[in-house]
C-alpha cells in the first residue's frame, strides 16, 4: 500500500507550499480546496490529486477520504483551510459568525472525523491543525469570530492528541503574518499596515508560506516522533512583542 497525505486549502499560500514539500515524502498528496485552482495544481503533478470541495461539507469530505483510501493509506492530515474577515462585533451577525466557525473549526473536525479513526486503527499517522496568533492574542486584522475559531483549534488539537495517543500524533502550527493572499489580497491589510506591523517584529518581515510548510512537514514526519499536543509558533517572534 502507498502512503497518502491530505492537505486542505491546498490551492494557495501555506497549503500550496505544503503540497510541494509533501510530494517528496508521500506517494500521493490529496489537496482539497473550494477554489478550482486546486485542479490546476493537480494537473501539474502525477502524484497530486485535487478535490474541489468545501471543508464545511461533512459528507463530501468523507467521500474524499474514502476515495484517497481506495488507493493509499492516509498517514498525514493537514487542516489548513480558513477564511478571515474584519467585522466589528456590533455588526457581526449569526450567519457571518457561523460561516467563519464552520470553515475554520468545523472543517477541521470534518476531516479528522473521516480520516483519524482509520489512522488510529492502523496505529500510524500524524495530524497538523493550522491555527493563528489571533487565537492566542486576538487578531490584528480579523474579527472576533476568526480569533474564536483559531482558539478552538487549540482545544481540538489537544483533545485529539489525547484521544488518538499513542498511535496518531496531533500538533498545531501557529503562523504569524505570512506573505500569502490571506494577508496581501484579502483587503484585511494595507501595505502601510503590513510595514508598521513587521517593523515591530523581532525578525522584521513577513513569513514565507514555505517557512510554515517546513514546520508542518517536520511535525508530520518521524523526526517529530516525540511530539503530540504541541502548539508551535512560526511567527517571526510575534509572540515576543
Ligand atoms: P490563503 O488564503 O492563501 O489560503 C487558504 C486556502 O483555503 C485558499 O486556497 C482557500 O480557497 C481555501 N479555503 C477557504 N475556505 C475553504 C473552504 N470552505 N473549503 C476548502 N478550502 C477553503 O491563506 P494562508 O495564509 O495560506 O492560510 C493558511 C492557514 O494559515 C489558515 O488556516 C490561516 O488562518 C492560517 N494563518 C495565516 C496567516 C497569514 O498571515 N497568512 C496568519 C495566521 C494563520
Amino acid at each position: 500500500m502507498t502512503d497518502a497525505a491530505i492537505v486542505t486549502g491546498a490551492a494557495s499560500g501555506i497549503g500550496r507550499a505544503t503540497v510541494d514539500l509533501f510530494r517528496e515524502r508521500y506517494d500521493l498528496v490529496a489537496g482539497i480546496d473550494v477554489d478550482d485552482a486546486i485542479a490546476e495544481v493537480a494537473a501539474e503533478f502525477d502524484d497530486v490529486r485535487g478535490y474541489v470541495a468545501d471543508v464545511r461539507d461533512h459528507e463530501r469530505v468523507h467521500e474524499i477520504v474514502d476515495d484517497v483510501e481506495a488507493d493509499a493509506d492516509v498517514v498525514a492530515v493537514v487542516n489548513n483551510a480558513a477564511i478571515s474577515r474584519d467585522v466589528w462585533i456590533g455588526d457581526l451577525g449569526p450567519d457571518e459568525w457561523d460561516e467563519v466557525l464552520d470553515v475554520n473549526l468545523t472543517g477541521q473536525y470534518n476531516l479528522v472525523h473521516a480520516a483519524a479513526p482509520r489512522m488510529y486503527e492502523r496505529e500510524r499517522g500524524a495530524v497538523v491543525n493550522v491555527s493563528s496568533g489571533a487565537g492566542k492574542q486576538g487578531s490584528a486584522s480579523g474579527g472576533v469570530h476568526y480569533s474564536a475559531s483559531k482558539a478552538g483549534v487549540f482545544g481540538l488539537t489537544k483533545g485529539l492528541a489525547k484521544q488518538l495517543a499513542p498511535h496518531v500524533r496531533v500538533n498545531c502550527v501557529v503562523p504569524g503574518l505570512m506573505d500569502t493572499p490571506l494577508t496581501t489580497d484579502s483587503g484585511l491589510w494595507t501595505d502601510a499596515g503590513i510595514r508598521e506591523f513587521t517593523e515591530e517584529l523581532p525578525l522584521a518581515r513577513l513569513g514565507e508560506p514555505g517557512e510554515a510548510a517546513a514546520l508542518i512537514d517536520f511535525l508530520c514526519s518521524t523526526r517529530a516522533s516525540y511530539m503530540t499536543g504541541a502548539v508551535v509558533d512560526v511567527d517571526g517572534g510575534a509572540g515576543l512583542v
